[in-house]
């Protein structure tokens, strides 16, 4: 498996390959990120990794110094899931100092949910995306249905702009209790993760009243804040939203998200579930 640091290199690496899958992520890697490369493995013949830590998706009051960077175990388990090579940049190859930055935005899409309480995030994920996109030029790149409004924000890039390249998803993986994986779990406590269960509770409970044939969603949507407020964790949003729209769903008809971001202690997390499908 070759590791590839600079652009140079990457362009190298990507003739060696007719078609091309790519998993983009910031490493610290856990079976979520692994199930995807198992998904890009169905979509061509040579999988590629990128693992960044993209500065200017992070907020200024945000983790990303201390954000876990274990490069060598993330090696290790890339090379042990038959990834063909990896693209590991420095934040300078990306972002040389003084270049000009190029923005792209998507205004409807991005200013709600996550857009709402991390203002700025999804035009740094664009913008890294963007930029790993025509780097390695893939003809597929695949991603986590966890971050769902990261995935529609992507795949409406994608079409808003014209590229060919194939957006797919992987469902969320979860440990054995539920929660969903994150290389943010790792900030918790044991105190706190018992916390952060409530997250995955409130959305399986939300799941379970929509399946007795509950169809107001705030009626789903006020069961699911009890359950995170009993465990004193600070909502920064409990929403149900239309997976296309992203605008919220008050009476559930057809494929919706329920969507829940929280804080245990200082670490945020988020997790969702789709009902009506
Ligand atoms: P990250 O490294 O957190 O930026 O995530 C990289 C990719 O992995 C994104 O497409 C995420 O949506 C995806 N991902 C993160 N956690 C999970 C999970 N628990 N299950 C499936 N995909 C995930």
């Amino acid at each position: 498996m070759n590791v590839v640091r600079t652009i140079a290199a990457a362009r190298e690496e990507r003739s060696k390959s007719q078609s091309l899958a790519l998993v983009p992520t910031m490493g610290a890697l856990h079976a979520g990120h692994l199930s995807l490369v198992q998904i890009a493995k169905r979509e061509a013949p040579a999988v590629v990794v990128s693992i960044f830590v993209n500065p200017t998706q992070f907020g200024p009051r945000e983790d990303y110094n201390k954000y876990p960077r274990p490069v060598e175990e993330d090696l290790a388990k890339c090379e042990q899931a038959g990834v063909d090579w990896v693209f590991l940049p420095e934040a300078d190859e990306m972002y040389p100092p003084g270049a000009a930055e190029a923005v792209i935005d998507l205004p409807q899409l991005s200013v709600v949910l996550e857009g709402k309480h991390r203002p700025g995030h999804f035009r740094g994920v664009c913008q890294v995306v963007a930029k790993l996109f025509n780097i390695v030029q893939p003809t597929s790149a695949v991603f986590g249905q966890k971050d769902f409004q990261q995935l529609r924000i992507i795949t409406a890039m994608t079409e808003a702009l014209n590229w060919t390249i194939r957006i797919a998803s992987g469902p969320t993986v979860r440990e054995h209790d539920g929660l969903a994986m994150s290389s943010r779990n790792q900030y918790l406590s044991d105190a706190d993760r018992q916390k952060g269960l409530a997250i995955c509770r409130s959305l399986f409970l939300g799941k379970g009243e929509y399946t007795q044939g509950v169809r107001q969603t705030n009626r789903l949507l006020t069961s699911m804040q009890r359950t995170l407020l009993e465990q004193h964790l600070s909502i920064d949003y409990v929403a149900a939203v239309d997976p296309l729209t992203l605008k919220p769903v008050e009476v559930v008809q057809g494929p919706t998200v329920l969507a829940v971001a929280a804080r245990v202690g200082v670490t945020r997390l988020i997790d969702n579930v789709v009902i009506g499908g």
